[in-house]
């Protein structure tokens, strides 16, 4: 079954074949992946899911590679949907979610996206994968280019964080470090692109790519018993997975997968230092997201010009959501609250996550029983350098190795 039509630009609704290809020729609108849903709704059932792969790969026939395609596979998706009772009981949320995408095997949500970005490169030919990154791209880009035997390139800002640049290295990729920030390596990217044959995840074949992201959102309502929760609190740096969790709800909805008729409020997260699309949601015009420089400690999600910022607040007003953002104080705070509640170690961009769920929450967003879930989407060893200056020492008493040390200092 050839479940793919073609790609679709989603401005003016002209249609191209499947290729390496990103943005309309009439208006430079974005491409998204057109599947066949009539032909799709006779074979996606639950049970179908249900018999897959404990990963993303149980909804591979919502994604965007033929049947016959090997995969490039490290296990990823799947991640733990976790009751939050705890974190929940601080915040008043009595049905509270986690969604643990640290859990992935490079330890961030990129995975999803990466696993079919190179499996579809792979299948169509291409020898070498690259990409423009804030750190986590290019960690799980070389890591599937190592297992797929592909050659690579990752391009990344110079003064990425050490404890990144390891995680990336250590792959073997070809490391480009280009001195600028992320928005200026990606416009460089943009332009590599168009004079090499390189398949660059998050440029020419963007729209396989962002596919990935749905799993997320599909693995979430299938956790919570094929149900929708009524909001989810997601990260936005380009805005690129927002979109494609809206996307699919609503190819849940069109399967017959679910059966609901109301759709979750969809609630993004910014860092107040790189917050273009928080900006543009507060003002009167927010389709019009204008360009920002970051300057955050929330690097993997510090993008100053969001190609998807547009239809991410286009979606949170439709949905009865709102895009919230949070202070690098906010930030670390959410990432303490977070450990201490619940046992997970998140990154920065987690930390915004769960500080602007906290910031809404304490607001009075919800009345408390409505399910709620964040999607948490880095683990905390990537940036643990920012909790440095945090005194994690408070609790701590240095003691000799004896019982009358220990008796006098700690079991007084
Ligand atoms: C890339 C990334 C995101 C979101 O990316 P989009 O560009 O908005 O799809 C969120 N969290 C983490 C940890 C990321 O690395
Ligand atoms: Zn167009």
């Amino acid at each position: 079954m050839a479940k793919l039509l073609g790609l679709r630009c989603r401005e003016c609704g002209a249609e191209y074949e499947l290729q390496a290809t990103h943005v309309c020729e009439m208006c430079f609108g974005p491409l998204d992946v057109i599947f066949d849903y009539a032909a799709l709704k006779k074979r996606v059932t639950r049970e179908r899911i249900q018999q897959g792969p404990p990963s993303m790969w149980r909804y591979r026939d919502l994604l965007p590679i033929e049947d016959s395609v090997p995969v490039v596979s490290l296990g990823e998706g799947f991640t733990p949907l976790v009751k939050a009772d705890r974190l929940g009981a601080e915040l008043g949320l009595r049905n509270l979610y986690l969604k643990n995408d640290s859990m992935n095997p490079t330890n961030s949500f990129k995975d999803r996206v990466v696993s079919v970005a190179i499996s579809w490169a792979r299948a169509h030919g291409f020898e070498t994968i690259a990409c423009a990154s804030t750190g986590n791209l290019a960690n799980s880009v070389a890591a599937y280019a190592a297992r797929a035997g592909l050659e690579c390139f990752v391009f990344i800002p110079v003064d990425l964080e050490p404890a990144k640049v390891v995680s990336i290295s250590v792959f073997d990729p070809n490391v480009v470090a280009v001195r600028g920030n992320y928005d200026e390596v990606n416009r460089l990217c943009s332009q590599v692109v168009e004079s090499t044959p390189w398949a660059f995840c998050n440029i020419n074949i963007r729209p396989f790519y962002a596919e990935g992201s749905k799993t997320l959102t599909f693995e979430t309502v299938e956790q919570l018993g094929w149900k929708l929760p009524d909001e989810i609190i997601i990260p936005i740096a380009s805005g690129c997975q927002f979109v494609r969790h809206r996307q699919a709800v609503y190819e849940l909805m069109e399967l017959g997968l679910v059966h609901s008729d109301r759709v979750p409020a969809f609630t993004g997260a910014q860092a107040l230092g790189c917050s273009p699309v928080y900006n543009a949601f507060k003002s009167d015009t927010p389709e019009r997201v204008l360009p920002v420089k970051p300057d955050t400690i929330a690097r993997s999600i510090a993008i100053g010009n969001p190609s998807d910022g547009m239809y991410v607040n286009r979606i949170a007003l439709a949905t009865g959501g709102v895009v919230e953002a949070v202070t690098e104080e906010e930030i670390v705070a959410a990432i303490r609250l977070l450990a201490r509640t619940e046992g997970i170690f998140t990154e920065t961009a987690g930390g915004v996550t769960i500080g602007v769920l906290a910031k809404l929450a304490r607001a009075g967003r919800w009345n408390g029983d409505e399910v709620v879930v964040a999607y948490v989407t880095g683990h905390g060893l990537k940036t643990a350098d920012v909790l440095a200056s945090v005194d994690g020492h408070a609790r701590r008493v240095e003691i000799e190795p004896t019982l009358k040390s220990f008796r006098e200092k700690v079991n007084i």
